[in-house]
């Protein structure tokens, strides 16, 4: 059984946190440390340590995560311009959380990758 996070108290509102979106299946939150004007976290409610960890049965939850990020970019102005999705795994990949997150990121143009 993998150790929860601090993610999984976020999703039960356990701890403060700026939460934009919540169904049954994930949860999205203002970073609290933002790179970028926007910089919005979204996760499946159920805890998934890394995309190693990625199952058939995790499907409907992370389809999920694209379709509240672009309902987000929608409503934070940002998706005509443009946007940057990205989903760290383990330590080469920069991960520091180990619950499953699709950074979005935007507000600025951001280069050719985010530092
Ligand atoms: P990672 O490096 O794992 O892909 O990204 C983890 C992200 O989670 C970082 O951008 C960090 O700022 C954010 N983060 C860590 N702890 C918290 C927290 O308690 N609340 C929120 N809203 N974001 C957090």
């Amino acid at each position: 059984m993998a150790e929860e996070t601090i993610f999984s108290k976020i999703v039960r509102k356990e701890i403060p946190a700026d939460i934009l979106y919540q169904d049954e299946l994930v949860t999205a939150f203002r970073d609290i440390h933002p790179r970028a004007p926007s910089h919005i976290l979204i996760i499946p409610n159920q805890l998934i340590p890394t995309v190693n960890d990625v199952e058939p049965v995790h499907e409907a939850a992370l389809g999920r995560l694209f379709t509240v990020a672009r309902k987000l970019a929608a409503a934070e102005g940002i998706a005509e311009d443009g946007y940057r999705l990205i989903m760290n795994c383990n330590q080469h990949g920069g991960q520091e959380v180990y619950h499953i997150h699709l950074h979005l990121v935007g507000g600025q143009p951001l280069g050719p990758m985010l530092s």
